[in-house]
């Protein structure tokens, strides 16, 4: 049995490699490393996949979310509602641009905001959501598109988990990510579509957004020379691009590797101890980005499971609200139970589309010892 990893990225590579490297060796060839057409080929591919209109390819997730919320003009002191439980990237844009972040707390089913909550947190000056699709789960659109509708407030998606996923929203199935009016994904190697590097990407069905996108990205100019706005530098290379092109022709099948992993779980961890399984969405498919457990012995399982070479991780230890950048005096320990509650009680097992049958059974089977000793 191979050593079990979180992710394994270098068997899933072995399986386009010739691909890979005679796609690099061209780009190296004609030497066309920024702005070539392999960006242009991708985001199209990319806008065709998530049936959506424009994709503009940029350096990272973290950029995505930032270039969004600019391309919105929203103003120093506009309030953005997100969540707690997130990678920091989410509350730090916020911040970054002088906006105000109100977290809004979580479900424990589903790691995502809770809708029911947000109306009684918004303001005058509330702008924006930013629903964060944790874990390759979509949060509830279908809520939050109707509240935004009611408020008329800008929706920017996290989608950096979640490529692929859906959700019906008014009787249609979409991609998240195209819900809202813009979507944010992160090509870091780990995640769902990873590059051999940093990369993001943004997209939305509206032209006027497009090109305040298009133009932020590339340090606020859509003519060479010419500046319109204050913009930043945040590209895609052509190396990365030809990577993400050739892995998205693969990304539906990589989600059906992981899905049968989940399935595999949750068969047979079904009852285990005190463990509560992730749960399916109410519509549309879940991508399983990671496949996260909750239990009140959190701590003592991932030492047993570490004692067996089995990695866990815990997404996240600490919720937004109460780290020291975000203390604003606005939110307190104690004020958002459920996502306070998810940090101590999160786990998350190795979940890739390279994982062996062998390996997901003595995952399991350390698993229900666990339970047994
Ligand atoms: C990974 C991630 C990001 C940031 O993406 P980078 O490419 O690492 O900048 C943002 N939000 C969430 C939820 C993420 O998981």
């Amino acid at each position: 049995m191979r050593t079990i990893q979180m992710v394994d990225l270098q068997t899933q590579y072995q399986r386009i490699q010739s691909e890979v490297e005679s796609a690099f060796a061209e780009i190296i060839r004609t030497g066309a490393f920024i702005n070539g057409p392999a960006v242009k080929t991708f985001q199209q591919n990319l806008a065709a996949y998530l049936d959506c209109k424009y994709v503009v390819a940029c350096g990272n997730g973290t950029d995505a979310l930032q270039i969004a919320l600019m391309a919105l003009e929203l103003q120093p002191g506009d309030e953005v509602i997100t969540s707690p439980f997130t990678f920091v990237a989410t509350a730090e844009v916020i911040k970054l641009l002088g906006l105000v972040p109100v977290f809004v707390d979580v479900e424990a089913d589903s790691f995502n905001i809770n809708p029911q909550l947000i109306e009684a947190a918004i303001t005058p000056k509330t702008r924006c959501i930013i629903p964060v699709h944790m874990f390759g789960r979509a949060s509830n659109m279908q809520a939050i598109m109707d509240i935004a509708g009611r408020h008329q407030l800008f929706v920017v998606e996290d989608n950096a988990q979640a490529i692929g996923a859906t959700y019906v929203v008014d009787g249609v199935e979409r991609k998240t990510g195209t819900i809202g009016d813009i979507g944010c994904t992160s090509f870091y190697p780990s995640k769902n579509l990873g590059a051999f590097g940093d990369g993001g990407a943004i997209n939305t069905s509206s032209e006027e957004l497009y090109h305040k996108i298009f133009r932020i990205c590339n340090h606020g100019s859509e003519k060479k020379y010419y500046y319109e706005t204050v913009g930043v530098n945040s590209r895609l290379d052509s190396l990365q691009a030809v990577l993400l092109d050739i892995k998205l022709k693969h990304l539906t099948g990589y989600i059906k590797s992981r899905n049968k992993l989940a399935d595999y779980y949750d068969i047979a961890l079904a009852g285990a101890g005190d463990l509560i399984l992730p749960a399916r969405p109410e519509t549309g498919h879940h991508v399983f980005h990671q496949y996260t457990l909750r239990t009140p012995s959190r701590d003592a399982l991932q030492q047993f499971l570490n004692e067996q070479e089995i990695p866990t991780m815990v997404y996240y230890p600490v919720p937004l609200h109460v780290q020291k950048p975000y203390l604003d005096g606005r939110h307190a320990e104690g004020m958002l139970p459920v996502s306070e509650k998810l940090c101590r009680e999160v786990l998350s097992l190795p979940m890739h589309t390279e994982m062996e049958t062998e390996q997901a059974a003595y995952i399991i089977k350390q698993v229900i010892n666990f339970y047994k000793s």
